[in-house]
């Protein structure tokens, strides 16, 4: 079935990045966001090498280096500022920096012009009312009043997503893993070259360069319960949970004067098992698999959907195969990065201040050859060989070198 009509829900990272792909293709996409403009909130975001593998077929890559901080792998440090180890990163090639951090807003930038650039349409304040399936296609009532029949609902309407309960009810909402992330966008430290991470007391802190001016402070804690926090306490609560920090952490709690800028999020899990979709609609991005964000992939899975769906969709076949091969392209690789991520959250909130000599000693000897098996799998190609044979293919023709992916 040729997919010409399609509807993306949610302008966030997944979603535009679908409205690319698919109005690259020459599909009429509308993506069309709740929210009632296009600003972004949030902090910082990393993009790891398949990240920006990700952005750079969807042609951003250029823009998203420029806008963001190129580093490589990343240090470990106690929150003492005592060194651990660094692990160099696997990810990237010759093309491809293995991470860039990058600022949320200038991120959801590129990625909104990119999609109007390819032409697909952008609607804030928008929602989807109500959805009516037929064997050949599902008709939407969106919330301006419009009734509009698409071939294809492709829903990255994020980890809350309403969709993702249309489709399956509530069986799948996301968990309370137990931690929370505090986040705080400050002046770049001139020493911060890349991702820095501390370990502590059942804490992990850790700063994060967005570009030559910028960076981000995160802190990850246990919240017994997920208490909800005022927001006017967060530069006090902030505070306390770095209270046995020294080093640039120390230094930056000594100095928090409020609670301007910082940010407290909830670390929340879920997964929706195969197949992702009923009918005509699917659902990518968050709405299917939300990890923690201890491998910073979240995006990056989203990318890859986005660019998975496109790839699949052009495939002259019945829709329902094609959608069912794009969650069969997906599932093992989101399995590896949600288990991995929580893996790793887990672990590091079991060590106590007086097991860290020990855990700092296993981190030196474990843990690179732990990140290069993950990044392997990450680096690996992810798209479907049908897809790989025939960039080759038109890559050869136009006479240049090919890089597999
Ligand atoms: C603390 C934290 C740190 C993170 N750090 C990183 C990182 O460093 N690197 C990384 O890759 N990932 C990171 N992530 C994860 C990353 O932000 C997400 O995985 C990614 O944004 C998912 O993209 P998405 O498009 O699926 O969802 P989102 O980006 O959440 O977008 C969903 C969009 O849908 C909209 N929407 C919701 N409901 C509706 C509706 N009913 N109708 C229309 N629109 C709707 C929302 O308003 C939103 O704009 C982090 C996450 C957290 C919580």
């Amino acid at each position: 079935m040729r997919v010409d009509r399609a509807l993306v829900v949610g302008a966030g990272i997944g979603g535009l990045a679908a409205g690319i792909a698919l109005a690259r293709q020459g599909v009429d996409v509308e993506i069309v966001e709740v929210k009632p403009d296009a600003r972004v909130l949030g902090v910082g975001i990393n993009q790891p090498g398949n990240a920006l593998r990700a952005l750079d077929t969807l042609g951003v890559l250029d823009e998203v280096i420029a806008a963001g901080f190129t580093f490589g792998g990343n240090e470990f440090r106690d929150w003492k500022d005592t060194p651990i180890v660094y692990v160099p990163s696997g990810l990237g090639d010759d093309r491809v920096p293995p991470n860039v951090a990058i600022s949320r807003a200038a991120l959801g930038e590129i990625l909104r012009k990119a999609a109007i650039r390819a032409g697909a349409r952008v609607q804030y304040g928008v929602t989807v009312d109500e959805l009516t399936e037929s064997p050949w296609d599902v008709t939407v009532r969106l919330s301006d009043g419009r009734r509009t029949a698409y071939d294809l609902v492709a829903a990255f309407d994020g980890m809350r997503s309403p969709m993702r309960r249309r489709l399956f009810g509530t069986a799948y909402e996301p968990e309370f893993t137990g931690y929370s992330v505090w986040r705080m966008p400050l002046p770049r430290l001139r020493s911060l070259h890349g991702l820095v991470a501390f370990q502590g007391d059942r804490v992990k802190g850790g700063l994060i360069p967005l570009s030559d001016e910028l960076m981000y402070l995160l802190l990850v804690t246990p919240e017994p319960g997920n208490p909800r926090h005022e927001p006017r306490e967060f530069g006090r609560l902030l505070a306390e949970r770095l209270a046995g920090f020294s080093g640039p952490l120390g230094w930056i709690r000594d100095r928090i004067e409020g609670p301007a800028g910082i940010v407290y999020s909830p670390l929340m899990q879920c997964r929706v098992p195969k197949p992702w979709h009923r009918g005509h609609v699917i659902v990518l991005g968050d709405a299917a698999h939300t990890a923690v964000p201890h491998l910073t992939q979240g995006a990056a899975m989203a990318l890859e959907d986005a660019i998975v769906l496109a790839d699949e969709i052009a495939v002259d076949r019945p829709l329902d195969a094609s959608l069912t091969a794009v969650a069969d392209l997906r599932f093992n690789r989101v399995r590896l990065v949600t288990d991995v991520s929580r893996a790793i959250l887990d672990g590091e909130m079991a060590i106590t201040a007086r097991e860290l000599p020990g855990a700092a000693a296993d981190m030196r000897m474990e843990l690179p050859s732990q990140v290069a098996f993950v990044e392997n799998q990450l680096n690996a190609p992810y798209r479907s060989a049908h897809t790989r044979r025939a960039r080759v293919r038109a890559v050869a023709k136009a006479g240049s070198g090919v890089t597999g992916h």
